[in-house]
C-alpha cells in the first residue's frame, strides 16, 4: 500500500531535509525520499556561510538573498542544537582575505572596494596587520581585508542534527529514488519510486540538488536548468597536541587563483575548492589535490605540518544565472528547491522558510521574488 502525506520531499540533501524538518514543525505530515545521503553535496560543502566575502561583480540579487540568509541562520541553528541535542559548530570570526603578490593584492582591493559600495562590512589590512591577526599566514602575503559578517559552520554537523531533528519531529525517511512526480487532474499527487512504490501527498517538494532534473514530471525547461559543478576539496586535521593554526576562515588569492581555509573548532581544516565543468564527475585528481595543497601552503606554510585526512568531490548543484530556483512550478501543488550552488548551506534555513510559507499559502520574503522558477519557463513573463 503507497504511503499517505501531507507533503513528500524527494532528497534528503541540506535543502531537503531542513524543508522536512520545518515542514513536519508546521504541523504537516512528511515523507523525505532519498536514496541515501553520501553523494551529497551537503558531506562535502566547507561550510561558509559568508555573502561579504562571496559576492562577486553583478550578483545583487543573489547578495541581497546570501544576507537574508545569514542573519536568519543564528536563530535558526540555536534552534537545531536545541531541537537535535547536537552542536553545529557555528563560528563567528569572520573571513579574512588576504592577497599574496601585488597583482592579487590589486584584484582584491577591486572586489573590497565593490564590496564596500555594496554597503559590506570590510576592513582593509595591510600585511603585518593581517599577521597580527592569523600569526601562521606567510611573511609574503601581501595583504588582506577583513569582513567581520562572515560566519562558518561544520556542515556534517549541521548536516546530521538536521536529520535528527527531522526524525525527532516525525519526518518518516524512505530509502529510495524518486523517478516521477505523479499527477492527476492538474496536480501533484505524489512521487513514484524507483521500486516502483508510491508515495500519495498533495504536495510535492523536488530538492535533489543537482539530480533534480533526473525526475520526471518538471515542467520542461527546468529539467536541464540545473547542471552539476564539480568541486574537489581537502580536508586536513592538527597532529594531537598542535594547537589550531587559523582563528578567521581565509580566503586566499594565490598568483590568480582562489583558495580557502576554513577552521572547525574541533581541529580539522578544510581545504578548497576547485570549480570544475565536468559534469557528473566525481573523480579526485593528483593535480587538484597538489595545486590546492600548494597554494595553501603558499599563504598557511604550517599547512605542510598537518595531517591530510581526506580528500573528497562533489557536485554543486549549478543554474544559468548562480541563483537558485525556489518555487511553485508546473501541476498544482509541486515545488522546486534547487540550485543553490555555492550557498546551499547558508541558504538552507531562508530556503525552508520559503518553502513552509508556499505551503501555507503565503509569499516567501521578498528576497526570493528574483529566484522563481518561472524566470526559467517564461523568462521574458511574469515571475
Ligand atoms: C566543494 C564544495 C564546497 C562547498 N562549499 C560551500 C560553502 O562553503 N557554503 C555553502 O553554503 N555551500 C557550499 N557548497 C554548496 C552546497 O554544498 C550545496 O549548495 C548544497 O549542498 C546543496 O544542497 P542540496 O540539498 O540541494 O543538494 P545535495 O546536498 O547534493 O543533496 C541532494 C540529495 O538528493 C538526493 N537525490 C538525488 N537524486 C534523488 C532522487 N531521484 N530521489 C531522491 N533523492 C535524490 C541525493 O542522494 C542527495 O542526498 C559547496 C559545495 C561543494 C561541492
Amino acid at each position: 500500500m503507497a504511503e499517505i502525506a501531507d507533503v513528500v520531499v524527494a532528497g534528503g540533501g541540506v535543502i531537503g531535509t531542513a524543508i522536512a524538518w520545518r515542514a513536519a514543525l508546521a504541523g504537516l505530515d512528511v515523507v523525505l525520499v532519498d536514496p541515501e545521503a553520501g553523494d551529497a553535496a551537503t558531506q562535502v560543502a566547507a561550510g561558509m556561510l559568508a555573502p561579504a566575502s562571496e559576492a562577486l561583480f553583478g550578483e545583487g540579487a543573489l547578495l541581497r538573498l546570501n544576507l537574508l540568509a545569514v542573519r536568519r541562520f543564528g536563530s535558526f541553528a540555536a534552534e537545531l542544537e536545541s531541537a537535535a541535542g547536537q552542536h553545529v559548530g557555528l563560528r563567528r570570526e569572520g573571513t579574512l582575505a588576504v592577497a599574496y603578490d601585488p597583482d592579487d593584492y590589486a584584484a582584491l582591493a577591486r572586489l573590497t572596494a565593490f564590496r564596500r559600495s555594496a554597503g559590506l562590512d570590510a576592513e582593509e589590512l595591510d600585511s603585518r596587520a593581517c599577521r597580527a591577526l592569523e600569526p601562521f599566514l606567510a611573511p609574503d602575503v601581501h595583504g588582506g581585508a577583513l569582513f567581520g559578517g562572515d560566519w562558518s559552520v561544520d556542515n556534517r554537523r549541521y548536516a546530521a542534527a538536521l536529520g535528527e531533528a527531522a526524525r525527532s519531529a516525525k519526518v518518516r525517511t524512505v530509502r529510495d529514488r524518486a523517478v516521477a512526480v505523479r499527477t492527476g487532474d492538474g496536480r501533484a499527487r505524489g512521487i513514484r519510486l524507483a521500486d516502483g512504490g508510491d508515495i500519495d501527498a498533495p504536495n510535492v517538494v523536488v530538492a535533489a540538488g543537482c539530480w533534480s532534473g533526473a525526475i520526471d514530471g518538471l515542467p520542461e525547461p527546468l529539467r536541464t536548468v540545473v547542471r552539476p559543478v564539480k568541486g574537489q576539496l581537502l580536508r586536513l586535521r592538527h597532529p594531537a597536541g598542535v594547537p589550531p593554526v587559523l582563528s578567521h576562515t581565509i580566503r586566499a588569492i594565490v598568483r590568480g587563483t582562489d583558495i580557502y581555509l576554513v577552521p572547525r573548532a574541533d581541529g580539522e581544516l578544510v581545504v578548497g575548492a576547485t570549480q570544475e565543468e565536468r559534469g557528473p564527475d566525481q573523480t579526485v585528481t593528483a593535480g587538484a589535490v597538489h595545486d590546492l595543497l600548494h597554494e595553501a601552503m603558499s599563504v598557511l606554510p604550517v599547512t605542510s605540518e598537518l595531517i591530510l585526512a581526506e580528500t573528497c568531490v562533489g557536485l554543486r548543484p549549478g543554474t544559468p544565472d548562480n541563483g537558485p530556483v525556489v518555487g511553485r512550478c508546473g501541476p498544482d501543488g509541486l515545488l522546486l528547491a534547487t540550485g543553490h550552488y555555492r550557498n546551499g548551506i547558508l541558504m538552507s534555513p531562508v530556503t525552508a522558510d520559503a518553502v513552509v510559507a508556499l505551503l501555507a499559502g503565503q509569499a516567501p520574503a521578498p528576497e526570493w521574488e528574483p529566484f522563481t522558477p518561472q524566470r526559467f519557463i517564461t523568462p521574458d513573463g511574469p515571475r
